[in-house]
């Protein structure tokens, strides 16, 4: 009897409590839905200023609050990445791959889409190339994975694969056929290394077939023929890059003159290699033939090359050159200062020389003491000139 008295009073308050607590719940709701334009003008104003870790937080908070919003979500991840928290990206991107409001399969390739390029940005090759490879039976989506693949085989130097990928990608629009002529170089070099020279050709052969432009090719064909001692071979092969892009000359130029010294032609080198000079004063070819040129002209032959090429082509290493031709014929007799002080300015010329002569990038202005075949930067294949300038 006592029982059900206590429950005529206990089943109201229990109700009462719920009510209350929905009512406190629906309050909690209400306010934060007020508060979701601000935090999301606030998250992008933020990332006007640039401060994207501020944003990144907005964001974050309006995700966890409304799930929902995947395309929000994968800005969120998107974000992470662009600020270099590669890890914070993948977290988010399989959070929201997992998410119950994810329903349809084209939204799950996108996001594995953008999960794959976190995973190449973290350096996880294996893991970007494994969801890229799954991506390309996607309907919308299976182009941007082998474009993706692409950069990854690029980026893990797996020649083969990004052969196969970049033919699959050629249209009328683009062939790739610079691309893919590249890689077969790649491919070639490490055979050179390698010493297989039988596989070399082949490499070199491919890449002039698809692109009878490439320099490279017939530089590394030249390289093939002067290993084997086919002097003759290797002349006439170097002589084609003239006719190809003369701006390669100086890539070969110091080459092309040893094959006559092998051949014991080195008159004839001697009028090819001034030939270039003249017809080509801006390609600043003077100081690799300098080395050259020493063991066979005279002193005043060559300062007159050099001051032709300064004429032309205003550098440091030419003018400290022409100190250095000069240097030996100063005698004490002049002044003790002059020949130590014309030291100092040769070495101060040379340095900056050194600090200063840059490769650059056609396509993103990227600038390297080294030559690259393709930008460091930019990934462009046959962007950067391979003219040197201060
Ligand atoms: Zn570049």
């Amino acid at each position: 009897m006592n029982l059900n008295i206590l429950w005529l009073f206990v089943t109201p308050l229990f109700f009462a409590f719920g009510w209350l607590a929905g009512r406190i719940d629906m309050k909690t709701v209400i306010r934060q839905a007020k508060q979701l334009p601000q935090r999301l003008y606030d998250g992008i104003e933020a990332l006007i200023d640039n401060r994207t870790g501020i944003a990144s937080d907005n964001i974050r908070d309006i995700v966890e609050q409304e799930p929902q919003l995947t395309e929000l979500h994968l800005s969120l991840g998107k974000l992470y990445r662009n600020r270099g928290e590669n890890d914070i990206a993948i977290k988010s991107h399989t959070k929201l791959l997992n998410s119950q409001f994810l329903i349809s399969q084209t939204e799950k390739d996108k996001v594995r889409l953008e999960l794959a390029r976190d995973f190449q940005n973290a350096g996880l090759i294996d893991r970007a190339e494994n969801l890229l490879l799954k991506l390309l039976e996607s309907e919308l989506y299976s182009h941007k994975a082998q474009e993706l693949l692409l950069d990854i085989y690029q980026q893990d130097k797996n020649w083969k694969d990004a052969i196969d990928t970049a033919k699959k990608l050629a249209t009328s629009d683009y062939s790739f056929h610079t691309e893919v002529a590249q890689f077969n170089c790649e491919l070639a070099q490490e055979a050179l290394i390698k010493s297989d020279n039988q596989k070399a050709l082949e490499y070199i052969n491919f890449a002039l077939e698809i692109n009878r432009k490439c320099v490279r090719a017939n530089i590394l064909l030249g390289e093939l023929f002067y290993n084997q001692e086919k002097f003759d071979d290797a002349l006439k092969t170097w002589q084609l890059v003239e006719k190809q892009n003369h701006l390669y000359l100086p890539m070969v130029i110091e080459r092309v003159f040893d094959c006559y010294i092998q051949l014991n032609k080195i008159k004839e080198g001697l009028t090819l290699v001034k030939g270039y000079i003249t017809l080509y004063p801006q390609l600043n070819l003077c100081d690799i033939l300098y080395q050259k040129l020493i063991a066979y002209e005279s002193t005043a032959t060559i300062l007159e090359y050099l001051r032709t090429t300064i004429k032309n082509h205003p550098n440091s290493k030419a003018a400290s050159r022409i100190i250095e031709l000069h240097i030996n014929n100063i005698t004490p007799d002049v002044s003790p200062y002059t020949k130590p002080d014309a030291e100092i300015v040769r070495h101060l010329l040379l340095s900056y020389n050194a600090r200063l002569a840059r490769f650059s990038c056609g396509r993103c202005n990227f600038k390297a003491q080294t030559f690259f075949w393709q930008c460091p930067a930019c990934y462009e294949w046959e962007s950067i000139s391979p003219v040197s300038l201060e």
